[in-house]
């Protein structure tokens, strides 16, 4: 009696594992194979509106940055802040980085990226540092950035040509 009821609970939990399994990768496929969600999408957008207001009323810059969601970016890359040859400036947001935390990529991540670009906009080309001066510094905490440390370690100002575009 015992062992069949042991035996039961192992079909069991198998069965819930397989569902388990089965639905991660369905959500997975989803969200690999479709538009980030549109919840999100509305997030990131007000976001963009904040910063273009504290843009004009703290540098009285007016110019609109594009914000585009790539699914073409490596995936250690969260953002990228990136100046073409012809003078375009653009943010790059990782997409499959919002899988893990949609709040991280909107509160710390765009601001940290929005900073880079705003910098391209002054004409402040420097690589020093990754990009990552003490005038960078400010402008990122003048967007109420929560990610402005300067001593991050990866490459996310992209001069020229970039892959992902
Ligand atoms: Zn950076």
């Amino acid at each position: 009696m015992f062992i069949k009821k042991l035996k039961l609970f192992f079909i069991i939990i198998t069965i819930l594992s397989s569902i388990f399994l089965i639905y991660s990768w369905y959500e997975n496929y989803q969200f690999k194979n479709n538009p980030l969600d549109k919840k999100i999408q509305k997030k990131i957008q007000e976001k963009k509106q904040y910063l273009q207001i504290l843009t004009y009323n703290k540098f009285n810059i007016k110019r609109k940055i594009p914000i585009i969601v790539s699914d073409k970016m490596p995936s250690n890359l969260f953002g990228a802040a990136t100046l073409s040859k012809n003078g375009q400036i653009q943010i790059f947001l990782n997409k499959k980085r919002f899988q893990e935390s949609v709040e991280y990529m909107i509160e710390d991540v765009l601001p940290h990226e929005y900073a880079h670009a705003l910098m391209f906009v002054k004409g402040n080309i420097t690589k020093q540092n990754g990009g990552h001066t003490l005038k960078w510094q400010n402008i990122c905490k003048a967007l109420n950035g929560l990610r402005c440390d300067r001593f991050v370690d990866h490459n996310d100002i992209i001069i020229g040509k970039t892959s992902f575009f």
